[in-house]
């Protein structure tokens, strides 16, 4: 019997494709339901579209690992719409990405087997490490990311890094990037799983961005297309706060369907500071402000995999999805893919190991 640690995107993937390789497998999920943070997420599963983009964009990231996601992603999708998965768009709309966006509940309904529900998570005898990284345990984040304020999460609750544990305790080892994160930046008001995705104050880009003291620390030509670099500068804020100042010309400025302006407007009102409340002295221009801060979604950095999936330095220990590190490491890059690719690959090792 193989045990999947974890039944959101990796563990589910692992296990349908081990139920269809003819071997048997328990899925173990330590939440109140499947689907982990994928059933909360956009679900669009891509890649950079060309191989050098995706080098460029996480050069951190190791290369043997990435080209696995990459070059296995097309079929990995294409499986699981072969499994019933609903497709919602047939692209990212992204030019720099190719891939799918899915129905995330209907990934759920097209792959969960048998998940047995367990509060303890107990993964003793695990074989895959499927646990989504550590994202919502604080004190590893507070270990490894090093943030000037604890994160708030944006994501499922149950990833607090016992995969990584599990695997640290065996032998395993961390790879590079153990403190970067991917995140929002939201708006410093309260919200709830249900606004993870129209929350995100995503404008950065078109904002002038300071932190509580009044300094300046980000210029808005660095903001990277995915903005999570601005993320992961302003964990390292007082209070992993920011300030996202606007002229009258940026809020003119379009974000996919919506204004900067409808997105200012949208946020909180607790949120939202007139320029003349701002805590220093705004700029001259500046017309709307929004009082923001850095959230996690998921760690970048976790246990060293090889090409197979399995855990370097352990015997019989494969890990996949967030669980693992390697892939997005100084950039950005599908959590998705990784998980699909990964969860893939792990499930088709393990059988061919005949564990
Ligand atoms: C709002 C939001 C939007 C997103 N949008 C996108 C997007 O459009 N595209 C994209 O590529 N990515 C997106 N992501 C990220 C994506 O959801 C993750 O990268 C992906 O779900 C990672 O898959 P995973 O299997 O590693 O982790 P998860 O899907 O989170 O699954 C991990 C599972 O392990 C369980 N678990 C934890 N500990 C234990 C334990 N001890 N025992 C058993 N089970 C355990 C958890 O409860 C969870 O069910 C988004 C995420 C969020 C929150």
């Amino acid at each position: 019997m193989i045990l999947v640690a974890g039944a959101g995107m990796a563990g589910l993937v692992a296990a349908a494709r081990l139920r269809e390789l003819g071997r048997d497998v328990v899925v173990r999920e330590k939440g109140t339901r499947a689907g982990g943070s994928m059933l909360l997420s956009s679900c669009v599963i891509w890649r950079h579209r060309d191989w050098s983009g995706f080098r460029r964009e996480c050069p951190g990231g190791d290369e043997r690992l990435q080209r696995v996601v990459w070059e296995r992603l097309d079929d990995a999708i294409a499986w699981l719409e072969s499994r019933g998965a609903p497709v919602v768009w047939h692209d990212t709309g992204n030019p720099r990405t190719v891939g799918k966006r899915f129905d995330p509940k209907g990934i759920v309904e097209a792959l969960a087997g048998d998940v047995e529900l367990r509060a303890d998570g107990c993964i003793d005898g695990a074989t895959i490490l499927c646990t989504g990284g550590f994202a919502a345990s604080s004190e590893l984040v507070t270990r490894y990311v090093r943030p000037a304020a604890s994160l708030r999460l944006r994501a499922s609750p149950w990833s607090e890094g016992d995969g990584l544990r599990f695997a640290l305790a065996r032998g395993g080892r961390t790879g590079e990037g153990m403190d970067e994160f991917y995140g929002r930046n939201m708006p410093d008001a309260s919200w709830d799983e249900t606004q993870l995705v129209s929350s995100s104050q995503l404008y950065a880009r078109f904002a002038r961005v300071f932190d509580d003291d009044g300094v300046e620390f980000f210029a808005r030509e660095d903001v990277s297309w995915s903005e999570t670099n601005v993320v992961q500068a302003t964990a390292r804020r007082t209070g992993a706060r920011a300030y996202y100042l606007l002229d009258a010309e940026a809020l003119e400025q379009r974000v996919r369907d919506r204004t900067v302006a409808q997105m200012v407007e949208a946020a909180p009102a607790e949120a939202r500071v007139a320029p003349s409340e701002l805590p220093f002295d705004a700029p001259a221009g500046t017309v709307a402000a929004v009082r923001v801060i850095a959230s996690i979604t998921h760690t970048i950095g976790g246990l060293r995999i090889d090409e197979r999936a399995r855990v370097v330095g352990t015997d019989g220990l494969w890990a996949a999805g967030v669980d693992a590190g390697g892939i997005a490491t100084g950039g950005y890059a599908s959590g998705l893919a990784q998980a699909l690719v990964q969860g893939l690959v792990a499930a088709e090792d393990v059988a061919a190991a005949g564990v």
